[in-house]
């Protein structure tokens, strides 16, 4: 019977969703169940029916292979099983294990009884998708729990385990041990008890001052609310819970959650949420290749970056073996490393017994013997290429076969690294973001030689460190930094042209950045930025750039580091003040090239430096360094704080329309003379074939 397996235990029907791997609530299954349903009304011998999951999930909610499709609206939809269900004659309990989250959570609250074990997980978390439940969520969860508890989990979309929940009301019953035996059991209790069914629908909200406690809530989220609309619509319809009849909240929950259904912010979020999904498949690859164990790994150079790139593995468990040149870099690192932990065990994040746990997996060395049991070997010394091929071919020599070599470099050719090797299959690029122990995002750069397996590999292994891989190929700066250098450019120019720096920081902030370029230049070291420039002016002398940026270094003004870059950062502050010496300085620099400084709109400062990152993302599309739009997307997502509810540069672009930004873009190079405004050729190949980036993509 399609998903659901049907079997009769004494007088008990047991319906078991089987719909690998987390019971998405496909049309199949919510056929199946409905009849299930039908099966044991019909059959005289049932008296009650226990609704159970698999190992991994009672249910993790809708079928996310429907998303979009007409399978995820057609009849039976979730309301009406959980209506069929609820009207069921005999009672029907819901035995909750593993994760029970959205429709999944909607479904056992559509059930009479909820028993679950102490670990299940449960929530609601339409919320980071721009949604809300749209089965009746929010008008039971409130009946169930009460209105503050239910607004809670349904604002924050943050899950708990069933143990936390017990207390609020969640479950009739709480049970640790074999969760089906439990439900069998309660079964025939109920039965034969003869205890009436309890619907939730029938419950009614008590809160002894609602209007106060929702307009509280409105304003808490009031800020916010206008680029994310769904926290709003999650208090009315929980306010709906208490102020109308069950049937009148279902239809205002269901009118809000189609209206949302439509916004440009569920949209972007949902595109996230699909496009973290795809980068991580590799085009080409089977998808069944034999990926590689990875149970020690190596680390060589034990600065910013190797000593943040060791703790991903250390707190996971994984024995890191990390190599300096110098004893005293070694115990910097170290050190380095000790200090990050114990801030999170001041924190209360960590307790003093895991910090020693992990520090006892550390392996500092300075011989390169100690890296022979190395099944993954990540370098990460100085951005230099004799450095970097010094490194490799000593691990040539030390690694043993089949070990992983990887490098973290920002800008060098993966390639000509590999070529120093006797194994150019197994070298491949791991471009981590500082700090790395925090940032998500992991670029794996793909070799021309890099083999299937060993990409197969990493990309499977970054899941387990909790990164987010992207696949870059070979090119200065790969995917994210490539585009940054047009963006930054545009910054540079503005500032030319008559903007200050707090005024394109500020104007992109507004527009949902979480840091304008000048405030993140401060953060990374304005002196990085200041070598690329170096480097590119001497590549291409042809490309204009402004010379402020580069006049700021040569003040010493390297960013929060020394104390001062585009802001100043008064006694160790991390929030910078603008700083009228900066102002002074580029209002010399406009007199010395005798421009009269321009009244610059914020929009001109998004369009400018957010097309810009569109531009390079079709170029790179074009070479085919990124596999795919929606990847572009992620890299911004996860690494340079793009706004979530505007979906990652491609997706903006698509949703502006990539016609008006050709022609944005073409007015850009009237104006400017700049030859970057060329709109790329794939712009304006979809501009005129009226498509999109995401709409075309190949290799998902
Ligand atoms: P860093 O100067 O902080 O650290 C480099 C470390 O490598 C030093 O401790 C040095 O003693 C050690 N080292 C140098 N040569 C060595 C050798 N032969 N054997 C062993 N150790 C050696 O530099 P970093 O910022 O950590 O950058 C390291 C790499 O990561 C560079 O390739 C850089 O481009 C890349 N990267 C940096 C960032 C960033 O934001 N800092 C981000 C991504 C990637």
């Amino acid at each position: 019977m399609g998903c659901t397996n049907f079997q009769i235990r004494d007088d008990v029907a047991i319906l078991t969703l089987n719909n690998p791997p987390v019971n998405g609530l496909s049309f199949e299954l919510r056929s199946s169940l409905v009849n299930g349903i039908d099966r044991a009304i019909a059959d005289s011998r049932v008296r009650a029916v226990v609704l159970v999951g698999n190992d991994r999930a009672f249910s993790g909610g809708a079928d996310i292979r429907e998303f979009g499709t007409p399978l995820a609206l057609a009849e039976p939809s979730l309301r009406t099983v959980i209506c069929e269900i609820e009207a069921c004659r005999k009672p029907v309990i819901a035995a909750v294990g593993g994760l029970c989250l959205g429709g999944g959570l909607e479904l056992a609250m559509g059930c009479h009884y909820r028993i679950a074990i102490r670990e299940a997980v449960v929530g609601l978390p339409e919320v980071k998708l721009g949604l809300l439940p749209g089965a009746g969520g929010t008008q039971r969860l409130p009946r169930l729990i009460g209105a503050e508890a239910a607004l809670n989990m349904i604002l924050s979309g943050a899950t708990i385990t069933a143990g936390q929940a017990e207390a609020a009301g969640m479950f009739d019953s709480v049970i640790e041990g074999d969760l089906l035996e439990g439900a069998l059991a309660f079964a025939r209790e109920i039965v034969r008890d003869q205890k009436p069914l309890q619907r939730v629908r029938d419950l009614t909200v008590h809160h002894p001052n609602a209007e106060a406690f929702f307009q509280f809530a409105r304003n808490a989220v009031g800020g916010a609310a206008k680029s994310l609309p769904a926290p709003r619509r999650c208090i009315d319809a929980v306010a709906a819970s208490v102020s109308m009849s069950f049937d009148d909240g279902l239809r205002v929950e269901r009118d809000y959650f189609v209206g949302l259904l439509g916004t440009p912010e569920s949209k972007a979020l949902r595109h996230a949420f699909f496009s973290e999904r795809a980068a991580a498949k590799v085009a080409g690859l089977s998808g069944v290749e034999t990926t590689r164990p990875i149970d020690v790994v190596g680390v060589i150079g034990a600065g910013t970056m190797g000593s943040g790139i060791a703790m991903n593995f250390l707190s996971v468990g994984i024995p890191v073996v990390l190599l300096e040149s110098k004893q005293e870099m070694l115990e910097h690192g170290t050190a380095r490393i000790r200090g990050n932990y114990e801030n999170l065990v001041r924190k209360g994040m960590l307790s003093k017994m895991d910090l020693d746990a992990r520090m006892a997996l550390l392996r500092p060395t300075l011989a390169y013997g100690d890296l022979g049991e190395a099944d993954l070997i990540i370098e990460a010394v100085f951005e230099d290429m004799e450095a970097k091929q010094n490194v490799f071919r000593r691990l040539d020599e030390v690694a043993k076969p089949g070990a992983i070599l990887a490098t973290n470099t920002s800008t060098l050719d993966v390639n000509r690294i590999a070529a120093i090797t006797q194994r150019p299959q197994d070298i491949v690029g791991l471009h981590f973001f500082s700090p790395a122990n925090v940032m998500r995002l992991l670029e794996v750069v793909r070799g021309d030689r890099t083999g299937a397996d060993v990409l197969a590999t990493v990309m499977r292994f970054a899941q387990k460190i909790g990164k987010t891989a992207v696949l870059a190929g070979v090119c200065d700066g790969f995917i994210g930094n490539r585009m940054l250098f047009p963006y930054s450019r545009q910054a540079g120019l503005l500032l030319e042209e008559g903007a200050t720096p707090w005024q394109i920081d500020r104007a992109l902030e507004k527009w949902g950045m979480a840091m304008g370029p000048f405030r993140m230049g401060d953060l990374a070291g304005n002196d990085i930025g200041w070598v690329i420039r170096k480097r590119h002016q001497a590549e291409a002398p042809g490309v204009r750039y402004s010379r402020i940026p580069d006049m700021l270094c040569e003040m010493g003004r390297f960013g929060q580091k020394t104390g001062a870059g585009w802001y100043t950062y008064e006694g160790g502050r991390r929030n910078g003040k603008p700083d009228p010496a900066v102002d002074d300085m580029i209002v010399s620099h406009r007199n010395t090239l005798g421009i009269s400084a321009r009244r610059v709109s914020d929009k001109e400062i998004v369009e400018r430096c957010i097309y810009a990152l569109v531009n390079e993302g079709a170029r790179i599309l074009e070479d085919g360094i990124a596999q795919r739009a929606s990847d572009i997307d992620v890299v911004y997502l996860s690494g340079y704080g793009f706004p979530r509810q505007r979906g990652g540069p491609m997706f903006y672009a698509d949703e502006v329309g990539l016609y008006g930004i050709a022609r944005t873009m073409d007015r850009f190079a009237r104006e400017s003379g700049d030859p970057f405004w060329q709109p790329a050729a794939l712009v304006r190949q979809l501009a005129a074939e009226g498509k999109t980036f995401n709409g075309t993509q190949t290799g998902a």
